[in-house]
Formats: structure tokens, C-alpha cells, sequence
């Protein structure tokens, strides 16, 4: 995961801006996902050595990137998970998940 992170920053010519889902590290403690602290901090460090900006932030998955509404679970296929909102809008899990990451608060 970091030579594969690594090769995209260096194959950049933009400034990177990294978006990570902040994890509650006290919960972790202990836990066999302890690792994953570690991996956060690895990853902040390589963006940080290539001049980019890492923004740690709580992502919400079930929140609508429209409207900001919670959403509810529409369908599922092999690939996707569904989600509508009140608003129409019906959009993948991981989609939202990345809408919100950059637009959400
Ligand atoms: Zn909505």
C-alpha cells in the first residue's frame, strides 16, 4: 500500500491532497486493528515528505453529499451498495463516501 501510495505522489505535478477517515485510536488500542495507527502515521509522514496535504476527518457514509439528509439503504448488486435519499438522490456507498470526504464538513 505505501509503494503503491508512494508511485502516485511522486507521479504527481499537483499538489496531493490526501483525505484519510479518522479513526478513534483509543478504541483501537490493544485491538488486532491497532496496526492500522501505525499505517495512519506512515501515510501521513510520506504525504507530508511530498508536499501534500493530509487532512484527517470523520467521513460520513449514510449522510447525503446532496442535501446532508441521512439516507437509507435502497438496494444492493454485486458491486454496489445503494442509498436513497429523501431528495431523490440514490448513489453507491462508496461514491457518497468519497463526495463526502472532499465536500463534507
Ligand atoms: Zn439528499
Amino acid at each position: 500500500m505505501k509503494e503503491r501510495l508512494r508511485r502516485i505522489l511522486r507521479s504527481t505535478n499537483a499538489t496531493p491532497v490526501i483525505v484519510l477517515d479518522e479513526i478513534d485510536s483509543e478504541g483501537l488500542r490493544g485491538s488486532r486493528l491497532q496496526k492500522t495507527i501505525i499505517v495512519e502515521k506512515d501515510v501521513e509522514n510520506l504525504v507530508k515528505f511530498h508536499n501534500g496535504i493530509f487532512i484527517k476527518k470523520r467521513i460520513s457514509r449514510r449522510y447525503c453529499p446532496v442535501c446532508g439528509k441521512r439516507m437509507r439503504k435502497y438496494g444492493k448488486t454485486r458491486r454496489l451498495e445503494l442509498y436513497k435519499c429523501s431528495c431523490g438522490v440514490i448513489i453507491d456507498k462508496h461514491v457518497a463516501t468519497s463526495y463526502n470526504a472532499i465536500l463534507g464538513p
